[in-house]
């Protein structure tokens, strides 16, 4: 387990040993937090975070579906979160705010207004899938778990409860010898990995579900799209059936932990040459590309950890 030297916690730096909560933590029991993933990327202009307003957006957004009161301002949490870089000394991390009803008592619905904890942890962090995925894909599958319905808990919010179904559908994959496990949606769509979401290509055309697919909109998969568009490529967001996975020319998962991973092969079925496809080697390069200065962010994505 990676571990670092600090910790923010509901404003302060805390030693890493000392960030403890008690074990009647209503989200312990009932699944109450909303979090982040975010990366910060070592760059040739220094230590710079991807997307951090837009991740801190959504940890607020999250908050407001499930009417928690985060006690800080996006400012504060985003100062939070370069700081939690800077101040364990790395300079490519994995940052993982937190915002969860405390010990609070036992009743279900916590008091009104009370202030959710507020922690953001930083620790250096590989690649999810391995570096050999990235290079080669990875072998995936359809799980038995569909996604959550969407009149049961709201996926377009990343909330820790929803990640009992995410830990079911990887679980099962990983048991039987995956890489990752996908899930259909309700309707039978596909909708999205276990802390990915997807991308099909065919005929030079990317397709990736929809929003309305029980997914995550991934910050990751924007990226993706825009990144796709401004190379030339036609996206579209579209119902996907599950046959047409195994008839992709290519297909990758983007995630902030898994970046830009392909898929060689779904539920044992090579998918095109059964390797990394051409389409993916060049948006994975305009990606990285991001980190290592190859790619110029014109869209104002990295934002400096030190000041
Ligand atoms: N779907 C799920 C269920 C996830 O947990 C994640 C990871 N946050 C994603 C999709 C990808 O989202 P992002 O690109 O914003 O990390």
């Amino acid at each position: 387990m990676s571990t670092a030297k600090y910790i923010w916690f509901n404003g302060e730096m805390v030693p890493w040993e000392n960030a403890q909560v008690h074990v009647m933590t209503h989200a312990l029991h009932y699944g109450s937090s909303v979090f982040e993933g975010i990366r910060a990327y070592k760059t040739p202009q220094g230590s710079m975070v991807f997307r951090l307003e837009e991740h801190v957006q959504r940890l607020f957004d999250s908050a407001k579906i499930y009417r928690m009161n985060i006690p800080y301002t996006k400012t504060e949490l985003m100062d939070a979160c370069r700081h939690a870089v800077s101040k364990n000394d790395l300079d490519s991390a994995y940052l993982r705010p937190l915002a969860f009803i405390g010990n609070v008592g036992l009743g279900l619905n916590a008091p009104k207004d009370v202030p959710c904890e507020v922690i953001v942890g930083a620790i250096p962090w590989g690649a999810y899938l391995g570096e050999e995925g990235l290079e080669q894909g990875v072998d995936v599958c359809v799980t038995s778990w569909n996604r959550l319905a969407p009149n049961t808990m709201p996926t377009g919010a990343k909330a820790g409860g929803n990640y009992l179904s995410s830990q079911l559908i990887s679980g099962e994959a990983k048991r039987h010898g995956y890489a990752e496990g996908i899930s259909l949606d309700v309707h039978g769509h596909l909708s999205e990995g276990a802390g990915e979401n997807l991308f099909l290509i065919k005929n030079g055309v990317l397709y990736t579900p929809p929003v309305t697919a029980c997914i995550l909109p991934g910050i990751t998969r924007d990226t993706l799209m825009t990144l796709a568009r401004d190379a030339g490529y036609q996206v579209r967001e579209e119902a996907i059936s599950r046959e047409a996975l195994y008839l992709a020319d290519e297909m990758f998962m983007t995630g902030t932990a898994a970046e830009v991973t392909p898929v060689r092969s779904v539920d044992g079925i090579e998918l095109g040459e059964g390797k990394r496809g051409p389409i993916t080697a060049q948006l994975q390069k305009a990606f990285f590309g991001l980190f290592d200065g190859t790619t110029a962010d014109q869209w104002g994505w990295l934002t400096p950890v030190k000041d």
